[in-house]
């Protein structure tokens, strides 16, 4: 039995994977077959809430030996590698239901939850489809079929707990969620910043933890959910590591999700000719103006591919992202990750390749006289140069130049830890 859940929580409260952690109470009964998932989506939707995050588990009849994955209230979480789906039941949807209807955040105009539970996993066509369209409830919801389902409201979250039942994981990661006692929702976090510095050198297969510049502790949320904090990585084993390494106020409860965050799952390779609002794309492209700062400290460039131009803005939240931009220059060859916006028309870069810098000179010295020997006037603005001496002139190129040394070079970049979208693969995981 696949159990899928989305759009239970608000910038004001809950969190989807806290509801997921309360099935895995509900249904103690049946064995957890693998981990719990935390699917992340489309990043471009409009109505998501905050990461595009939707949860899916599957119960039934563990096989072989369980590992545990993590705690909640003091009692240890197992899970089983394989194992033998359960039938669901009218009753196991009652008691599904009853969940979302207690701890739904039902109060926010945009949360809409949607909950499936099926025996059948989803095609992952349509795990595809969410991860890089916009895609609509109705067809969705008929290509799944599930045995069960119920929508809330407009029961947009039917779309993420079908989606994230359908996903097959082509690349995945980790994520250790460390939850608050209720007690403590909505109060300012106490984790210690050494220790998660400490946690982010020591257990090297981890990522997106701490952005030493900015000083910003990325495993922490910012709004009143029950997260404590988060830490992804690469190797299960090594999230276990983590716990005892942060120092925090007290977790009530901890999961190891699998997830498909850092995976880069959204980007679809295009071409600058054929852009669609709403998807994440890689195109390539030569730098066809001067980046430049507008209003908001938000850093505009153009790229070209020979037929088309098409704006990259780097946003103010990515910070020093924005100053690696700024060195590009027009003639530069490179490939920008990013999703398109529709309104103003433009790419959100998420990271970029630069391939080729362009070989860029600058005058250094007005022309000789060969005569003279001496430096020759300008005339004005690209009308060539004059000798003082004798009256004999050169054009504009006769001039002396020399290669510029470029600021920047070849290779990756990407935006600090705390910019970065959940879906970007982090140039940590090439
Ligand atoms: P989280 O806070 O858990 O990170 P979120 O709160 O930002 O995630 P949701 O509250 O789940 O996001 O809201 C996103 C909504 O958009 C959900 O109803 C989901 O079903 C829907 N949705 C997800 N992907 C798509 C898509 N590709 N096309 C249309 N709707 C989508």
């Amino acid at each position: 039995m696949y159990i899928g859940v989305d759009d239970t929580d608000s910038v004001k409260g809950m969190c989807t994977t806290y509801l997921a952690t309360e099935i895995i109470k509900e249904f103690s009964e049946l064995d957890l077959i693998g981990n719990p998932r935390l699917v992340r989506l489309n990043p471009n939707v409009p109505w998501k809430t905050r990461g595009n995050g939707a949860v899916s588990l599957r119960f039934g009849k563990g096989i072989g030996k369980p590992k545990i994955i993590g705690q909640i209230d003091g009692k240890d979480i197992k899970c089983y590698e394989t194992g033998i789906g359960a039938k669901p039941t009218t009753e196991h949807f009652k008691r599904a239901c009853q969940l979302v209807d207690k701890l739904a955040y039902f109060d926010d105009e945009k949360t809409n939850p949607g909950l499936i539970l099926t025996h059948e996993k989803p095609s992952q066509k349509l795990y595809w489809q969410a991860v890089r369209y916009v895609v609509e409830k109705k067809p969705h919801l008929k290509t799944a079929n599930p045995k069960f389902h119920k929508g809330w409201k407009n029961g947009r979250g039917l779309i993420g707990s079908i989606s994230a039942t359908a996903w097959r994981p082509r690349d995945s990661t980790y994520e250790i969620i460390a939850y608050r006692e209720e007690k403590k929702w909505g109060k300012p976090r106490k984790i210690d910043t050494a220790s998660v510095q400490k946690m982010d050198k020591s257990i090297k297969t981890t990522f997106n933890n701490y952005d030493y510049e900015e000083k910003h502790m990325a495993i922490m949320p910012s709004s009143p959910c029950p997260i404590l904090f988060g830490i992804r990585g690469d190797i299960e084993n090594d999230l276990h590591k983590v716990k005892d390494i942060v120092q925090s106020e007290k977790a009530a409860r901890w999961i190891i999700f699998l997830t498909n965050q850092g995976s880069d799952d959204h980007i679809i390779p295009g071409s600058i000719s054929s852009l669609e609002p709403f998807t994440s794309v890689k195109v390539w492209g030569t730098v066809t103006s001067s980046p430049k700062i507008i209003e908001g400290g938000h850093l505009i460039f153009q790229i070209s591919n020979g037929k088309k131009t098409v704006d990259c803005t780097i946003y103010e939240p990515a910070k020093k992202f924005r100053w690696i931009g700024e060195k590009l220059l027009p003639g530069d060859v490179i490939s920008v990750y990013g999703g398109v916006r529709e309104e103003p028309f433009t790419i959100n870069v998420e990271k970029l390749f630069v391939e080729k810098l362009a070989s860029v000179s600058e005058k250094v010295a007005n022309p000789m006289c060969n005569s003279c020997k001496k430096r020759m006037k300008s005339i004005g603005k690209n009308q060539g140069y004059r000798c003082a001496v004798c009256g004999k002139k050169a054009s504009e190129e006769k001039a002396e130049f020399s290669v510029i040394k470029r600021k920047l070079k070849t290779g990756w970049y990407e935006p600090p830890v705390g910019s970065r979208r959940h879906l970007a693969k982090p140039l940590k995981r090439n």
